[in-house]
């Protein structure tokens, strides 16, 4: 199962996956098929490709170097390791090779231009868990597009020319998704004064509290770019996605986009997301300490009770530009809700916050007394 195609019963057109119906569509007939139905034509479609070699076979080394770069890389997975080399594939419809990238999970042939999915890139443990489909449709996407660099001034105009906007993609980009619940403990002191005067006597009254705060904090979807290649601040400037929305992972979904898959492990990112959510942790704890004059937080101690990953595709409308000084642009929008971002940069901390946070489940509050001195 090298490369897939979805194939349309009735007319043998290619199917893609429509983002305003959330259906397969044959441009040809304009048949509409439901993932369900889509399913139970699978068989059908994989059966096609019988003549197709399978992804090793498939595969061609496109140069001898490339097996050292592989073999140093030999303590990864197998798998993964193989996701090292450029491949070439045979494309199902036209019989003609299709080069990839060595993410490339799903492109069009660039001969009859139709839609390959390719399989083998997507299996195993490289299979998503979970994908958000395209909402944003290619019209909707060309327009907002527009309509975004008008209101932007200095923007060369070979930036917006038609030929440029013929080149706005849709790509379903890799990304893991972090999930913790902590349990958290702080320690602090607080204090209050109030000033007032009887007569010529002034008074001062100071009030000091000890803090405690205690608790569970469930944070969920804090998501990280699994993909070395892509730009950092865009993978990060399309969030957040309402991760509510989120199916199960199916080939058929990539069927007329262009898809990516990742590239970098778990373990990689790790570290950085478990620190970050430690830190929003924190931050949603301290928070509800108010009331006071001046709060010192002295302790906090936050460790995970529960951890959950999750690789998942996320759908993003992109165009590339280079400008004449060589000066490489990027334009995205977000392909659930058509939230558009430049190269603007993003403050991961909030973004966690506002995107991430799914919850407080038990905040238990644990507040010694006040006293008076
Ligand atoms: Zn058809
Ligand atoms: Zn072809």
């Amino acid at each position: 199962m090298a490369v897939i195609s979805f194939k349309c019963p009735n007319c043998d057109g290619e199917l893609i996956f429509d983002p305003s119906t959330q259906k397969y569509k044959c441009e040809y007939c304009m048949s509409l098929f439901s993932q369900a139905e889509l399913e139970a034509m699978k068989p059908a479609a994989a059966s096609d490709k019988s003549g197709t070699p399978d992804q090793s076979g498939g595969e061609k080394k496109d140069a001898s170097g490339m097996r050292d770069a592989a073999g140093s890389a030999s303590d990864r997975a197998g798998s993964e390791a193989a996701q090292e080399e450029a491949v070439i594939y045979t494309c199902p419809s036209c019989g003609a090779e299709i080069i990839t990238d060595q993410t490339t999970a799903a492109t069009f042939c660039y001969y009859c231009h139709n839609p390959v999915v390719i399989g083998g890139r997507l299996s195993g443990e490289l299979l998503p868990n979970r994908v958000i489909p395209f909402e944003v449709t290619r019209q909707d996407a060309e327009k907002k597009f527009l309509d975004y660099v008008s209101t932007k001034r200095f923007v060369p105009r070979a930036f917006f020319d038609k030929k440029q906007i013929e080149r706005l993609s849709g790509v379903y980009f890799p990304y893991w998704l972090y999930d913790v619940e902590l349990e958290g403990r702080m320690d602090g002191t607080a204090r209050n004064i109030r000033v007032w005067r009887t007569g010529d006597v002034e008074y001062t009254e100071t009030k000091h509290y000890a803090i405690r705060r205690e608790g569970d904090i469930s944070l969920k979807n804090l998501p990280e770019n699994a993909l070395r290649k892509a730009n950092a601040k865009l993978a990060a400037g399309v969030l957040p996605y309402d991760f509510h929305r989120m199916k199960e992972f199916h080939m058929g979904y990539l069927s007329g986009f262009l898809a990516e898959c990742r590239d970098i492990r778990q373990t990689e990112v790790a570290a950085k997301m478990q620190s970050e959510m430690r830190e929003s942790a924190q931050k949603l704890m301290r928070d509800t300490v108010t009331g006071f004059n001046s709060v010192t937080m002295q302790r906090s101690d936050f460790r995970p009770k529960r951890e959950g990953w999750s690789y998942v595709l996320l759908p993003v409308w992109t165009i590339t530009y280079r400008g004449r000084n060589g000066k490489v642009y990027y334009y995205s929008m977000n392909g659930q809700n058509g939230r558009v971002c430049g190269e603007l940069p993003v403050d991961r901390k909030k973004l966690a916050l506002t995107s991430g946070l799914a919850g407080l489940l038990a905040l238990m509050l644990g507040l010694i007394g006040g006293f008076f001195i």
